[in-house]
C-alpha cells in the first residue's frame, strides 16, 4: 500500500537523486537569474562592440566577452528549459498525488468518503457551520436485509444495491452534505441545517427511507431493501462531541432502531448507551455462562385436565448469573440467538434435563423448547438423537417445541427436519399457537403432533369473550385436525373451569405450580411417587423396565 502510494506521487527514476524536486527548482531558477544578471552586466559591452564593428567602426567585441555572453544566453535557455520542466513534473506529481488521496479518502465501490476520510471532513464541516450559526446532523444508515441479497442474489447483485443505495442517499442530501461508506452496508451522513428547524432532519430521514426503499432491478429482478438509521446532532449533547464520538452516537441509535422493528429512525438519546453496556454485559456472561454450567432447566407441570393426573413437564431454561441473579430466558434467548450461541445453550440444558429425566417414572414426557435459529442447522435433528443416545433417553418421552414463527422460515428444510426427528419417535408440538399467523395449509403439511394454545390468549379467558371466541376456534381446529392440544398460562381455577367447557386439554400454568429447580421437581415427584430411585450405575437399565412396568 506505502510503495503504491510511493510510486504514485514520486516518479521513477528520480528518486535516488539527491536535490529534493523543490531545491532543484531553486536551483535551476538561480542559475538562469545569475545568467540573466551577468547577461545585463556583460551583454551591453559586449552588443555595442557587435554593432559598431558591424557599422566598420571600430574593432570587433572582446573575444572573452563575447564567449561569456554565449555562454549566459546558453545558461538563460538552460535555466528557462529545466523550469518549464519542472514546472511540468510538479503539476503531474501534484496530480499523482491528488489521485492517491483520492484512493485513499474514498471508497472506490461508491465514490463516497470512507471511514478514514469521513471523521476529519465531519470536524471541518462542524466548525464551518457553527461559524454560521448552523448544526450539523450526523445520519447513521443501515441496510436491513443486505446480507440476504447477497445470499439470494449473489455479490454482484450486492454490490450494486450498494452504489445504487450510496446514489439516492446522495440525491436526498442537501449540497455541501458529505455521505461516507463505513464499509459492509453502512453509510454515515453528514448534514448541515438550521438549529431552530431539528424537524428539517426527520422530514430528510423519512426521504431516505423512501428512497432506499423502492426496488432496485438486477439482471431484470427487482431487489427490496429498507434501511434503519440512527440520528445525532453536534448541538444536543451535555458536552460537545468531536466527530468520532457523533458517529459512534450516531451508531448507538441506528442499532436501536434496528432492534425496535428496522425500516425507521430514531434519535440518539443517553439511555440508549445505559441499554447497550447492558447488551454487551449480557453477551460477555452469557458467552462465560454456558461454560461454567451457569444455565439451568427449570420444570414446568402438565396436567391431564381430564384426569387431573401429572403427564410430564416443560423445560424452562433460567440462567444462574453470578452478577445479575437467577435471569429469565425473555431476556438472554434472544441475545444468545442473535450472537451464535443459542445451540450451544440449549444444548446444555437439554443435556441435564434429559438425564434428570431419567430419574422420574417413566410414563413422564419433557417437552423442551426450540429456537427458530437451531432448526436452520441442517444437523439438528442428528445433535438432537445424540444428546439422546449419550443421556440414554427413549425418544419417545421427549417433545419438542417449535414456534409459528419456524414455519415462515425455510419450510422445506424444517418439515425434513421433524420428519426425521419424528421417525426416531421424538413428538413435535406448535408452540404459542394463535400469536403467529400460521397458515391453515401449512399447519395441515407439517405433521404436528400436538398444538399449544399461546398464554395471552388462556390467562385472560373469562374476562374476555374475544378471546374465549379464539380458544374455542382452535379447540375445534385441534379437533378438526385431529391434534390434542395443550392450554398453558392457566393461572387460576377460574380459567380452568373455563377451559374444562371447551373440551378435553392438557394444561400448564401458575394454577398448578410455577416452575421449579431440578431439586424441588424431584422432592415433589418423590413425595408423588413417581420418581425412580437412584439407579446403581450397572443396573441402571433393569431397575428402569421394572418401574416402568409398575408406572
Ligand atoms: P413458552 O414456551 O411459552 O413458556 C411458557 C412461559 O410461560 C414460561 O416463561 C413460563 O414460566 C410462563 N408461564 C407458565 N405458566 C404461566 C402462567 O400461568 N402465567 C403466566 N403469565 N406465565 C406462565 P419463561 O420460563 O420465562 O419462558 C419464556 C419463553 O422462553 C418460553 O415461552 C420459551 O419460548 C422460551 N424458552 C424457555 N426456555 C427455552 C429454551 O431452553 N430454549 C429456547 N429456545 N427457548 C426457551
Ligand atoms: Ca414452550
Ligand atoms: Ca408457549
Amino acid at each position: 500500500m506505502d510503495r503504491a502510494k510511493a510510486s504514485l506521487t514520486e516518479p521513477a527514476g528520480q528518486r535516488d537523486t539527491a536535490l529534493a524536486p523543490a531545491q532543484r527548482d531553486l536551483l535551476a531558477l538561480a542559475i538562469a537569474f545569475g545568467a540573466i544578471i551577468m547577461f545585463v552586466g556583460t551583454g551591453g559591452s559586449v552588443l555595442s562592440g557587435i554593432v559598431r564593428s558591424l557599422a566598420g567602426n571600430g574593432a570587433g567585441p572582446d573575444r572573452l566577452l563575447t564567449n561569456a555572453l554565449l555562454l549566459n544566453i546558453a545558461l538563460i535557455i538552460f535555466g528557462w528549459r529545466r523550469y518549464r520542466d519542472l514546472t511540468g513534473e510538479v503539476a503531474e506529481r501534484r496530480r499523482a498525488e491528488e489521485q492517491a488521496r483520492l484512493l485513499a479518502e474514498t471508497d472506490p465501490l461508491t465514490g463516497s468518503l470512507n471511514r478514514r476520510s469521513v471523521a476529519a471532513q465531519t470536524d471541518f464541516l462542524v466548525e464551518t457551520s457553527r461559524a454560521q450559526g448552523r448544526a450539523v446532523a450526523v445520519i447513521m444508515v443501515d441496510l436491513d436485509n443486505f446480507k440476504q441479497v447477497n445470499d439470494v442474489h449473489g455479490h454482484l447483485a450486492g454490490d450494486e444495491m450498494l452504489r445504487e443505495a450510496a446514489r439516492r442517499i446522495g440525491a436526498q442530501l442537501p449540497p455541501g452534505s458529505l455521505l461516507s461508506r463505513f464499509g459492509g452496508d453502512e453509510f454515515a451522513c453528514v448534514v448541515a441545517f438550521d438549529p431552530a428547524h431539528g424537524e428539517a432532519i426527520d422530514r430528510l430521514a423519512e426521504a431516505l427511507i423512501d428512497a432506499v426503499a423502492r426496488p432496485v432491478r438486477y439482471n431484470n429482478v427487482d431487489i427490496e431493501t429498507t434501511i434503519s438509521l440512527g440520528l445525532t446532532r453536534n448541538d444536543g449533547h451535555e458536552r460537545p462531541l468531536d466527530a468520532q464520538a457523533l458517529l459512534h452516537v450516531a451508531d448507538i441509535a441506528m442499532y436501536h432502531a434496528k432492534k425496535h422493528g428496522k425500516n425507521g429512525y430514531a434519535w440518539f438519546d443517553p439511555a440508549m448507551e445505559t441499554e447497550l453496556r447492558f447488551r454487551s454485559e449480557l453477551e460477555a456472561g452469557i458467552r462465560s455462562g454456558i461454560p461454567a454450567g451457569e444455565f439451568v432447566p427449570y420444570y414446568e407441570k402438565q396436567i391431564d385436565m381430564a384426569s387431573g393426573e401429572l403427564v410430564g413437564f416443560e423445560m424452562l431454561a433460567r440462567w444462574n448469573s453470578p452478577r445479575l441473579g437467577v435471569v429469565k430466558p425473555d431476556i438472554f434467548i434472544p441475545v444468545a440467538e442473535e450472537i451464535g450461541l443459542i445451540a450451544d445453550l440449549s444444548e446444555s440444558v437439554i443435556a441435564q434435563a434429559l438425564l434428570e429425566a431419567r430419574k422420574w417414572n417413566p410414563r413422564l414426557t419433557l417437552s423442551v423448547n426450540i429456537s427458530p435459529v437451531q432448526l436452520r442447522d441442517p444437523w439438528f435433528a442428528q445433535k438432537l438423537l445424540k444428546l439422546l443416545v449419550e443421556s440414554n433417553f427413549p425418544p419417545e418421552r421427549l417433545e419438542i417445541e417449535i414456534t409459528e414463527s419456524c414455519l415462515h422460515e425455510n419450510i422445506a428444510l424444517v418439515r425434513s427436519m421433524i420428519v426425521s426427528l419424528k421417525n426416531q419417535g421424538i413428538k413435535v408440538s406448535l408452540d404459542d399457537f394463535g400469536t403467529g399467523y400460521s397458515s391453515l395449509s401449512q399447519l395441515n403439511s407439517l405433521p404436528f403432533d400436538r398444538i399449544k394454545i399461546d398464554r395471552s390468549f388462556v390467562t385472560q379467558l373469562p374476562d374476555n369473550p374475544e378471546y374465549a371466541t379464539i380458544v374455542r376456534s382452535i379447540t375445534s381446529l385441534g379437533e378438526g385436525l385431529g391434534l390434542p392440544i395443550t392450554a398453558e398460562g392457566v393461572e387460576t381455577e377460574e380459567v380452568y373451569k373455563a377451559l374444562a367447557e371447551f373440551g378435553s386439554f392438557n394444561a400448564q400454568g401458575y394454577f398448578f405450580g410455577k416452575p421449579a429447580t431440578a431439586e424441588q421437581t424431584r422432592d415433589e415427584l418423590a413425595q408423588l411417587e413417581l420418581l425412580l430411585e437412584p439407579p446403581a450405575p450397572a443396573r441402571q437399565v433393569s431397575t428402569r423396565k421394572r418401574r416402568a412396568s409398575n408406572g
